[in-house]
């Protein structure tokens, strides 16, 4: 084994799993956030048979099968007319040909349940309240009163642990924004379905729209251009960011605008994606989640490869007598699934946005192919087996 102590910056999904990740491998950790408490921001999280089987080995999915609601389908559906254009099936199906379950959830649910198994495991502490800054290797003896073995940067985003890396990805904002909010049941429009994952597809913007048991109703996330309010998650919404979203959405169905323009407590976030480079250090310094590859969210992937990482970070700290080759062992491996990833997302960015008689021929292709079909393209994704 290449190490026994491991420091984690960051206790968002990546931090919280690498930490239960290590300890499953008999790795103690110390995880460090600066927040004083794990804040409930964002609202619903698809998590997908690729990263539930994960959570199952980490044993924390009972925990959250008994909130999370596992839709039937994932649908396509157009935005101007609400007719579905087709579907992937998941719910048992997903079971059957994953192997694992996917879940919709509220964020905050995942984070919670994550963080009472760190509390609860004898080899992680988790130090809250606590913020990493410059010469991060002094910082963080001095705060937990040893030098660890290795630092895992899960400080998101915008990592200042990723500066400690030569060539390290740099951010940059996409110029979308994520608008998100929650609809009560009682006051949700007919056309929101209860069993099913639905992205309402469209010129240039799009809506995903699912149900979300702990918000007793659903989530609504509209993605469209916008301005960047800078390094935060969630801006509370000003009446003229608003209409600029309401504008994008010109011409969609009656019942979809209704439900933007009745939105309550309108928040959105700055889409921010990273550039390539270097994960790693090569001696005592490595990326997970966000911090090494923060993507645009048009696959729902970035918690999923996350907890990816995490798993496989473990295996290889726990499988390579020596740091520097399981470090880079890890950012080899996983580049090439998150280039796939991208990819991927590239893909549904365009299958969504497009316009004009590419939309057209979108559409018939999209009827044309079963939804086994649709299915069996998403193996390779759903069907993943991260770091055995
Ligand atoms: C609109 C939208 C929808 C999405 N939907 C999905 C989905 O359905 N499924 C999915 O899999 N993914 C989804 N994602 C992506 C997912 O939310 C992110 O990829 C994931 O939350 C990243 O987790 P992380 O732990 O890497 O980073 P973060 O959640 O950003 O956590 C980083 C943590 O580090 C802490 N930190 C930062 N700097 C310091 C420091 N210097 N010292 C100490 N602590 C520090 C922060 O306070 C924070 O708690 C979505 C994203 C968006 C924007």
């Amino acid at each position: 084994m290449a190490i026994s102590h491991a420091a984690i910056v960051g206790a968002g999904m990546a931090g919280l799993t690498t930490a239960l990740a290590l300890a499953a491998r008999g790795i103690r950790t110390d995880i460090i956030e600066q927040a004083p408490h794990l804040a409930e921001v964002g609202a619903g999280l698809q998590i997908s048979p690729n990263a539930s089987r994960i959570l199952a080995r980490l044993g924390v999915l009972s925990g959250l099968e008994a909130v999370w609601t596992e839709p039937e389908r994932i649908a396509i559906s157009s935005g101007k007319s609400l007719h579905q254009l087709s579907h992937v099936p998941v719910g048992r199906f997903a079971r059957e040909r994953w192997r694992a379950p996917y879940g919709v959830m509220h964020r905050a649910t995942l984070q919670h349940v994550l963080q009472a198994a760190v509390e609860n495991n004898p080899l992680c502490r988790l130090h809250l309240g606590q913020r990493i800054g410059q010469n991060c290797r002094t910082s963080i003896k001095s705060m937990i009163g040893s030098t660890p073995d290795v630092i895992i940067g899960a400080d998101g985003v915008w990592s200042s642990i990723r500066d400690e890396i030569e060539n390290a990805p740099e951010p940059d904002f996409s110029r979308n924004v994520a608008w998100r909010f929650t609809v009560a049941a009682e006051k949700a429009p007919s056309f929101l379905m209860p069993q099913a994952v639905t992205a309402y597809v469209g010129p240039s913007c799009h809506l995903v729209c699912y149900p979300l048991r702990e918000a007793g109703g659903f989530n609504v996330v509209a993605i469209a251009s916008g301005v960047s309010p800078g390094e935060t998650w969630e801006v509370h919404a000003s009446m003229e960011q608003k209409r600029m979203l309401l504008r994008q959405f010109k011409g969609w169905h009656p019942e979809i605008l209704s439900l933007l323009t009745g939105m309550e407590s309108g928040k959105f976030w700055p889409l921010y994606q990273v550039s390539d480079g270097r994960w790693q250090n090569g001696r005592d310094i490595v990326l997970v989640g966000d911090a090494a590859h923060a993507m645009m969210p048009f696959a729902a992937q970035g918690a999923a490869m996350a907890i990816e990482d995490a798993w496989e970070l473990a295996a290889r700290l726990a499988a390579t007598p020596a740091l520097g080759d399981a470090l880079s062992s890890y950012e080899t491996s996983r580049k090439a699934r998150i280039a796939r990833v991208r990819n991927r997302g590239a893909f549904n960015r365009f299958a969504y946005h497009v316009r004009g008689p590419l939309r057209v021929g979108r559409d018939i292709v999209l009827a044309l192919r079963p939804p086994q079909a649709l299915a069996a393209d998403l193996d390779w994704l759903y069907g993943y087996e991260a770091g055995v």
